[in-house]
């Protein structure tokens, strides 16, 4: 279920006990609750010119394989400024928030269960140029995107939403 062990807040063994038939780690001294909740992350969603705005990644899961920018919200952070900031580390490039695209539930390596929050990013017209966590950044038409783009992310290019 969990490697946790020990409450964080008092250091007490933590013990099994049943909420609403689900189990989860409690402390049974001072009551704290270990809720297991998968983390949010964001991507930008950026078009140009009918192309797709993909970045090469440069560290796991999937290192040297494409994908839309994107990462993981910084507590005190909102979803849009974090989204816009992993656009500008990974890119270059500086953006502003069009619209919600989507909220989807993913499973990846390393992290497990993930929320992922979408974003359709609308980018001034400079060349996107690789920085932080990606090691290049790229435009590419749509087909060519869907065949290289990581399988977790590969939903969103299906949808004619997008497109
Ligand atoms: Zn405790």
């Amino acid at each position: 279920m969990t490697k946790h062990k020990y409450c964080p807040i008092c250091r007490t063994k933590l013990k099994i006990k049943v909420f609403n038939n689900k189990e989860r780690l409690t402390c049974p001294k001072c009551n704290y609750i270990y809720y297991k909740n998968p983390p949010p992350s964001v991507c930008a969603i950026v078009k140009n010119r009918g192309n797709i705005l993909l970045i090469k990644r440069g560290i796991e899961p999937h290192l040297g394989e494409w994908a839309f920018p994107c990462g993981f919200i910084e507590y005190g952070e909102t979803a849009e400024d974090a989204c816009l900031r992993e656009l500008k580390e990974e890119t270059g490039l500086s953006g502003t928030i069009k619209s919600l695209y989507n909220v989807k539930s993913s499973e990846i390596d390393i992290y497990g269960h993930l929320i992922i929050i979408a974003y359709i990013v609308l980018v001034d017209d400079k060349k996107p140029v690789g920085g932080d966590d990606a090691v290049d950044a790229k435009y590419f038409s749509i087909d060519k995107a869907k065949q290289i783009i990581i399988p977790e992310q590969r939903s969103c290019l299906n949808d004619e939403n997008i497109i």
